[in-house]
């Protein structure tokens, strides 16, 4: 399912200069010598068109730092009017959004806390509607495409034209370097499902810590997503919210200037070269699917005979004989240990599964 909401590109209303839109501001807004030094200190670097600030923050535990409210309004306004910043807020109650535009705060955007619940989202769509006022809507908590994508309809509906998806990572439950796992393949899907929409990557909340934020820029814009967020702060490590993954408006210049803004597109023998060979690989990919196909056709069959003859489906022996010679084959055609292991795991997984299918209807059940 593809469509096209008639979203604006941003570069029709934001001033990008064809380059990938930059945010950056601090996790959370704490008094106005905060907001100001470190405004100004971002004011500093081109590349950055809009300062970000939480108002309001959504927090896990009551008594930690729910942010300063109506107060930080005012400063954010003094930050426009200094530095020329366009100025951009999480809301997520309706009183939020009349606040905020009351303000003049140029940008609204609704939090992953927010999202996750179409109650909260319509609420909001219904108080924005009737505004020209941009919306970005970050990804809810949990990797479901489709909650993002109705709360992006949602707003739209409302008759808002300047949204941007921000992808900010997703609630994962194994050990990972991340504090929320970036599983690229979802704003991809997002993309792919809502042409027009413009998606800037989160990589704070993606990484969670300051180390990891550079790689994961650039993969964004390897990637061709529209922009990135960045939490800034003029002395990160007395930041009231979110600390650890905070940088200074220096270490910021310097990340962005790291980054390799690759072309999207070469030149007409690039393109060619480049369609030849991802042809090859769609070849390639119909035979792998084809022979995989072949092989749980015959995995099948031989369920069949085991269930015929009573024997077991699990076969340690004969498997660690595959391993072991499929192995020895793989690392000598070049491929990696790791990938040989993972790759032999799920189709191994995935004949059993079809075996005790077979087993279990075979027995009526
Ligand atoms: C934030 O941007 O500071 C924030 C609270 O983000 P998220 O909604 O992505 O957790
Ligand atoms: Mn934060």
């Amino acid at each position: 399912m593809s469509k096209d909401l008639d979203i604006l590109p941003l570069q029709d209303w934001l001033p990008t200069g064809g380059k990938p839109l930059v945010i950056a501001g601090p996790c959370s807004a704490e008094s106005e010598q905060q907001l100001l030094r470190t405004a100004r200190e971002i004011a500093t670097i081109p590349d950055v068109k809009i300062f970000r600030a939480g108002i309001w923050k959504p927090r896990t535990r009551p008594g930690e730092f729910e942010g300063v409210g109506e107060e930080g309004l005012k400063w954010l306004e003094k930050v426009k009017a200094e530095t020329g910043l366009l100025t951009t807020v999480e809301v997520a109650r309706p009183a939020h959004v009349e606040l905020a535009l009351k303000y003049n705060v140029d940008i609204l955007w609704m939090g992953a806390r927010t999202v996750v619940n179409p109650f909260n989202v319509q609420e909001i769509a219904d108080v924005v509607k009737g505004h020209d006022v941009p919306l970005m809507v970050k990804n809810p908590l949990n990797p479901d495409v489709k909650l993002w994508l109705g709360a992006i309809e949602r707003i739209r509906a409302a008759g808002l034209r300047k949204i941007i998806a921000i992808h900010r990572g997703f609630h994962y439950f194994e050990k990972s370097p991340y504090r929320n796992a970036p599983m690229w393949e979802i704003p991809i899907e997002l993309k792919s499902m809502l042409l027009s929409i413009p998606i800037i990557i989160d990589p704070s909340h993606i990484c969670g810590q300051r180390d990891l934020l550079q790689p994961v820029s650039q993969k964004a814009l390897d990637l061709e997503m529209d922009g990135l967020m960045i939490e800034t702060h003029f002395d990160p490590t007395q930041a009231l919210t979110d600390a650890q993954q905070q940088i200074t408006p220096k270490q910021l210049d310097e990340l962005l200037g790291g980054l390799i803004f690759r072309r999207r597109q070469g030149n007409i023998d690039f393109q060619n070269k480049l369609e030849s060979l991802r042809t090859e690989i769609d070849k390639l990919d119909g035979e792998l699917l084809q022979i995989l196909a072949k092989r749980m056709e015959i995995i099948d069959e031989i369920g069949e005979y085991k269930k015929e003859n009573d024997i077991t489906i699990l076969q340690m022996k004969r498997w660690a004989g595959i391993i072991r010679d499929r192995l020895a084959i793989g690392t000598h055609l070049g491929l990696g240990e790791r990938f040989l292991r993972t790759l032999l795991n799920v189709i191994h997984k995935e004949s059993l599964q079809r075996q005790t299918d077979i087993f279990n209807k075979s027995n009526g059940k």
